[in-house]
């Protein structure tokens, strides 16, 4: 019966944000061993959402003996401190060493990691479980969409799989993809690897792939791909994450199976992107604008309604969800109806409980204004609803996980109603605000913090063309002229608008 270790670590790197440190991790998932299969057992496991699919794949494609290492997962932050890498490194190390002869690798990966002291943490991790278990065992891997792959994942694994929707709702079949593969290799057959990265790194919101445009498209025909040709396994259009701010981002296309078809494939992607890479260019709506059609949203009696989208202190993308640039102008304007959320104050979150339901005072928010682009300021409020923060996503990139929230309450600030949360999350999923006895349907406006995830959970609620992406400043603006970047590759498109590449060379 093969043996199969699964190892997983999620972290997507923002190099603006603060040092992401163990505690971190260990508040938000990190588990060992036979917890990890417990874990995973359950309706709504706190795991990476991979996990369950790739452990129920397995099962239901013959014999084999899990061997689950160390999960660990934090939203998306800063470099992860060097100290806790090296530490979990050598417990997954350990664990392979006791647990060993193992048949199989399973490594459950966001991909966009840098460190405190390097720039490639998940390279590292992969070099470090092939040294392990020796060129001949196969190691599978799936990876965020927004992953920046680097030659050295690309050499100790043997094949790596990216998420091929944004919002990200194919976790589940990328992991049922990633059993199937490990199955035909333990079966003896052996793949071919093909790799380009364009001097591209597109902002988050023209990644999307439920519209029209060039990565959309991209998309489609590497599924299509992958699909009529017998040739290929696996192809991968990987967005990157400029974010990350290292000399590894870029677009990259991957591809495995035959030698041939899997460099065909990539390089057809590469022109076809190239060639139309205008679509990567950003337009986003003002602060003043977003404002007045808030007002009007709010007067119009329910004929009209929006979603403002702070994309620019997203959560999801290292963005520490407590700035003031949309929020502040919002609650001058006297919009009326309007639910803003999720706003991480733990200060005011713990005052709410403390105070209780129905209690009106004084909150101070962001009390330690620690990052650029929040403000202290100080409103009543009246405490709607509190919650303990523990929330199954019912819809979207979440749906059957639990997220964590911490302490949390829903507040009466005027015309708005304002979700303060403890520990950093994006706007996922509607149920991040039911959880608080609110009626979506019944607002004029939906202010969130999301980048674009939440468009997977909230379509139900808002067209595609009642969403405004608001140009706020924070952590994870997409436009990137605004960063003083330091290792991004450069010239890279659309930064600067007159870089070259010629396809055909590579
Ligand atoms: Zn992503």
């Amino acid at each position: 019966m093969p043996r199969i270790a699964i190892i997983s670590i999620m972290l997507e790197v923002n190099s603006f944000s603060p040092v992401t440190k163990e505690e971190d991790f260990r508040n938000s998932c990190y588990l060992v061993g036979d917890e990890i299969l417990e874990e995973a057992a359950k309706a709504a496991p706190i795991l990476a959402r991979e996990i369950k699919p790739f452990i129920q794949a397995m099962n239901e494609s013959g014999a084999w003996t899990p061997v689950p290492t160390v999960c660990t997962y934090y939203e998306p932050w800063g470099p992860i401190e060097e100290g806790f890498f090296k530490r979990y490194l050598a417990e997954v190390r350990s664990m392979l060493e006791n647990e060993g002869p193992l048949d199989g690798i399973y490594i459950c990966n966001h991909g966009a990691m840098a460190a405190t002291h390097d720039e490639d943490p998940d390279g590292e991790l992969y070099e470090m479980v092939r040294q392990v278990v020796g060129p001949d065992i196969p190691i599978v891997v799936t990876v965020d969409l927004h992953a920046n792959i680097s030659e050295r994942m690309m050499d100790n694994a043997d094949i790596i799989i990216s998420y091929k929707t944004n919002p990200h709702i194919d976790q589940p079949e990328r992991a049922v993809e990633a059993a199937h593969i490990l199955r035909r290799m333990l079966a003896g057959e052996q793949f071919s690897k093909s790799l380009l990265r364009l001097p591209i790194t597109p902002p988050s919101v023209r990644l999307l792939t439920g519209s029209q445009g060039t990565y959309a498209d991209a998309i489609r025909e590497a599924r299509k791909a992958e699909q009529e040709n017998d040739g290929l396994v696996s192809v991968s259009v990987v967005g990157s994450f400029s974010f990350a701010d290292l000399s590894k981002c870029g677009m990259t296309i991957i591809a495995y199976g035959q030698e041939e078809a899997a460099n065909d494939i990539t390089k057809k992607l590469a022109r076809d992107i190239w060639e139309k890479r205008d679509d990567f260019r950003v337009e986003l709506t003002s602060i003043d604008e977003a404002i007045e059609k808030a007002v009007a949203a709010g007067r119009s009696g329910g004929a009209k309604k929006i979603c403002l989208a702070d994309v620019a202190d997203n959560p999801g993308g290292g963005g520490c969800g407590n700035t003031t640039g949309i929020l502040l102008p919002l609650i001058e304007s006297g919009a009326e109806n309007v639910c803003f959320g999720l706003f991480s104050d733990p200060d005011v979150a713990a005052e709410a409980h403390e105070r209780g339901v129905g209690a009106v005072f004084e909150a101070v928010f962001n009390r330690k204004p620690a990052y650029e682009f929040t403000q202290t300021f100080a409103r009543e409020v009246e405490v709607l609803h509190l919650s303990n923060g523990l929330v199954a996503g019912r819809r979207g990139c979440r749906a059957g996980r639990t997220m964590k929230l911490g302490l949390s309450a829903a507040l009466k600030m005027g015309g708005i109603t304002l979700l303060v949360i403890s520990r950093r999350m994006q706007m996922y999923d509607p149920a991040l605000i039911e959880e608080f006895a609110l009626d979506i349907a019944s607002f004029s406006t939906v202010a969130l913090k999301s980048r674009g995830h939440f468009r997977a959970g909230f379509d139900i609620f808002f067209d595609d063309d009642e969403i405004l992406e608001v140009d706020a400043p924070g952590l994870t603006t997409p436009v990137l002229t605004r960063f003083d970047w330091k290792a991004l590759p450069r010239p890279c498109y659309p930064i600067d608008e007159d870089t070259t590449w010629d396809p055909l060379l590579k």
